[in-house]
């Protein structure tokens, strides 16, 4: 059988372990693996070609994706996917493996069920906010990146008695931002899905840390949507209001790259393989995952359920540990 990689949406640290893993299993299984190039738009190009083992060397510790990414637009046009479909059935291609968010995942449940294509999983986007796994490929390594980078601004922030607001990534996500918060003793967390998710009581807890007598503080903002940015916005706010001497800090991009933790290495070559051994089997729609320490797999079509993913209590956690 011939089966289709894809990396798509969002790159994320680890996608290439999966990579280098759904290959070079499905060459130990006597498949032929190939990769497509830059998602969905690379499929409907036909940018495609025979990936051996081989080409997979020295990947394994690289951030991005040696497939390379993209966004596609006229994917959710049903003309298009049937072109797609085409493609792949032009150059006999039988199953797909594709790595990338719930986005990408709702790209693969529609050629599976419009067009048969056997379609195989594989949870990488930094945001961790997929329904049904505890992990995602890239968040343990963004996270890590966003603490070490926090570490240093807290140094500056004691020795100046600032205030800093450092927003991480996450549109409609607060997975990162709260997880970060924690992992580096922040004194707040804004992110989405919290109750306390206003400025107003961002004002209370800071005035609240002051009177502890802490003189820095550090904010840890989701990025959201505003324009131009969510900590910028509370910033320009906050100085307004209150003249403070703060800083903004937007970690912005460093936080997709760099090299994949040994967490991110380890469940991408372990989601690559059983992605691959699943195809191999028969088996037709589904997706990987982790839950509480194990490899699971759910229906594609759970990706069409509504599906909060909310960083549950550990918003709270942050403003506990921060007296
Ligand atoms: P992610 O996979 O990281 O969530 P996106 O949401 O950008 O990233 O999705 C990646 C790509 O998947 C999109 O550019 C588009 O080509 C395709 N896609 C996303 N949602 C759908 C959908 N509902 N139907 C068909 N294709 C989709």
């Amino acid at each position: 059988m011939k089966i289709g990689v894809l990396t798509s949406g969002g790159d994320a640290p680890g996608m290439n372990a999966a990579i280098r893993a759904a290959v070079r299993q499905a060459d130990s299984l006597g498949h032929e693996a190939w990769g497509i190039y830059r998602g969905y738009q690379g499929l409907l190009d036909g940018d495609m070609e025979p990936l051996p083992s081989r080409a997979c060397a020295n990947i394994l510790q690289r951030g991005g994706t040696m497939l390379r990414t993209a966004r596609c637009k006229a994917f959710h046009d049903p003309d298009v996917r049937a072109k797609a479909a085409e493609k792949l059935k032009a150059a006999g291609i039988e199953a797909l493996v594709v790595i990338g968010g719930d986005g990408s995942f709702r790209a693969a449940e529609t050629l599976l069920r419009e067009h048969g294509v056997a379609c195989a999983g594989i949870p990488g986007t930094i945001d961790n906010d997929l329904p049904g796994t505890d992990r995602t490929l890239g968040f343990d390594t963004a996270l890590n990146t966003a603490v070490e980078a926090i570490d240093r601004i807290r140094d500056t922030a004691s020795s100046h008695g600032r205030l800093f607001l450092v927003e991480v990534m996450g549109r409609a996500s607060g997975m990162l931002a709260v997880h970060t918060a924690i992992a580096c003793g922040a004194e707040a967390v804004l992110y989405p899905e919290s109750p306390d998710d206003s400025y107003e009581a961002l004002v209370t807890q800071l005035e609240e840390n002051w009177k502890r007598g802490k003189r820095s503080s550090i904010v840890v903002v989701a990025e959201g949507d505003a324009v131009g940015g969510r900590a910028m916005a509370v910033g320009e706010r906050l100085k307004r209001d209150h003249e403070l001497d703060l800083r903004v800090v937007v970690l912005g991009h460093v936080q997709r790259g760099g090299s994949p933790s040994a967490l991110d290495r380890i469940w991408g070559s372990r989601w690559g393989s059983e992605a691959v051994r699943r195809l191999d089997r028969g088996e037709r729609g589904f997706y990987l995952g982790e839950v509480a320490g194990a490899l699971v797999a759910q229906p594609l079509s759970r990706i069409l359920e509504p599906q909060p993913v909310p960083p549950g209590d550990l918003g709270r956690l942050v403003a506990v540990l921060a007296r």
